[in-house]
């Protein structure tokens, strides 16, 4: 079966070999070494009640033991985990799948008719060995889809394969301690796919909470909109890690148009990405917000801001500050205490590095201001904010006293 060329990797699972389960990444666990227990027509498949060889294991420390619950050719029809019966490639429910990509399966449900579709359906798989005779090979073929993607898982789920919640330590009953297997936690996991669903609804992707779910948070998935100062060319590329290249990033970006730099803030683990005109860049926001993929990161894609309103906030010219009412005002610059307080004399050295040193950068004070009038001529307290700054405060020596 030929696996689309996304980046998404989630569902490379060699499916192939009879002697192991078809099974998506996340109910395989992170094990390599996982030991399979294997029974032959160990159970009956939940969907189409056949016997099937069954396969129990454990796919981690501290998870659950997980089972095979539907037979491979039930699982191969629709492209599905034999566990947990979502899709192999984007690790969604076939409701959402086959919605977003508008497949309609010709699976028969009826007793009668399941069973010759099923025969006939193994008879194409075994001579094949490609291709869905009930999707017509839509599941894995090329057709992508705007929306799987965004709602594509991109790396397993492990949390998926803990232990079920006790029940009996809910209501305060469990006597088990640390040994009880089970989950002490409040039951708050509402994303739990297998919470209680019938499983052939699952399959065959009628009435499944999760897709619905799914498909109500791909109605509503944030839109990114193009900031409204047309000078702005730069998209902020966020969530990179520490691997990625310019290269990795150009290979992405250069589609959507001329790329006039790319910048990578390794300690910030982003990018940003500038075009050498807008539309290119607009292309490229909306090609990848919420849906770009490189190394199995999922990329934060935001627009860069104005270079204007970046600028205002750390050059004190040009920008205006408003007084507040209430809070004392603006410190002297500097250079201006040196004209009307050390000019008088009054003053040594050490004071001026001890009050203003700190205030460095203050900016500087609009230079008509009557209002800074700080009467250090004659120590009178007319300018003065905060009691450090009194000279005539406990521990001034006794020369600078007014007399
Ligand atoms: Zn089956
Ligand atoms: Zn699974
Ligand atoms: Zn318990």
């Amino acid at each position: 079966m030929a696996l689309s060329k996304s980046s998404n990797t989630y569902g490379r699972t060699a499916w192939e070999d009879a002697e192991f389960p078809i099974l998506c990444p996340t109910c395989l666990g992170d094990n390599p070494y996982v030991r399979m227990m294997k029974e032959k027509y160990g159970s009956e498949c939940k969907v189409c009640v056949r016997p099937f060889t069954t396969f129990r294991w454990c796919p981690g420390a501290r998870m659950r033991f997980k089972k095979t619950e539907i037979c491979q050719t039930c699982a191969k029809l629709k492209n599905v985990c034999q566990t947990c019966l979502l899709d192999l490639e984007y690790g969604l429910p076939t409701q959402v799948r086959d919605q977003a990509l508008n497949i309609k399966d010709n699976i028969a449900k009826s007793d009668v008719n399941k069973e010759y579709y099923i025969q006939n359906a193994e008879k194409q798989l075994s001579a094949t060995d490609s291709g869905l005779p009930g999707t017509s090979g839509t599941a894995g073929g090329k057709m992508q889809s705007d929306m799987l993607v965004k709602l594509a898982r991109t790396t397993p789920y492990y949390k998926r394969n803990l232990p079920h919640i006790c029940s009996f330590w809910v209501k305060g009953e469990c006597k088990r301690g640390e040994e009880c297997p089970y989950r002490h936690e409040k039951p708050t996991d509402p994303d739990d796919p297998l919470a209680d669903q019938n499983i052939k609804d699952r399959y065959y992707g009628t009435n499944d909470p999760v897709a619905e779910k799914l498909l109500r948070r791909a109605a509503t998935l944030p839109r990114l909109d193009p900031p409204e100062d047309k000078s702005i060319t730069t998209l902020y590329v966020g969530n990179i890690g520490e691997k990625m290249l310019e290269k990795d990033l150009r290979d992405h970006f250069y589609q959507y148009g001329e790329i006039r730099s790319i910048t990578i803030v390794s300690r910030q683990q982003c990018a940003f990405v500038t075009y050498s005109n807008r539309a290119a860049a607009e292309l490229a926001g909306e090609g990848t917000f919420n849906k770009l993929v490189i190394q199995n990161r999922r990329l934060v894609i935001r627009w860069g801001k104005s270079q204007a309103k970046q600028g205002a906030g750390t050059t004190a010219e040009g920008a205006h500050y408003e007084a507040v009412p209430g809070l004392p005002k603006a410190l002297p610059h500097p250079s201006e205490l040196e004209s009307s307080y050390y000019n008088s004399g009054a003053a040594n050295a050490d004071y001026s590095s001890q009050q203003f040193g700190p205030y460095g950068a203050i900016p500087n004070a609009d230079a008509s201001g009557a209002s800074y009038n700080y009467g250090f001529s004659n120590f009178a307290p007319v300018g003065i904010h905060y009691p450090s700054q009194d000279p005539t405060r406990l521990g001034a020596t006794s020369k600078t006293k007014p007399t």
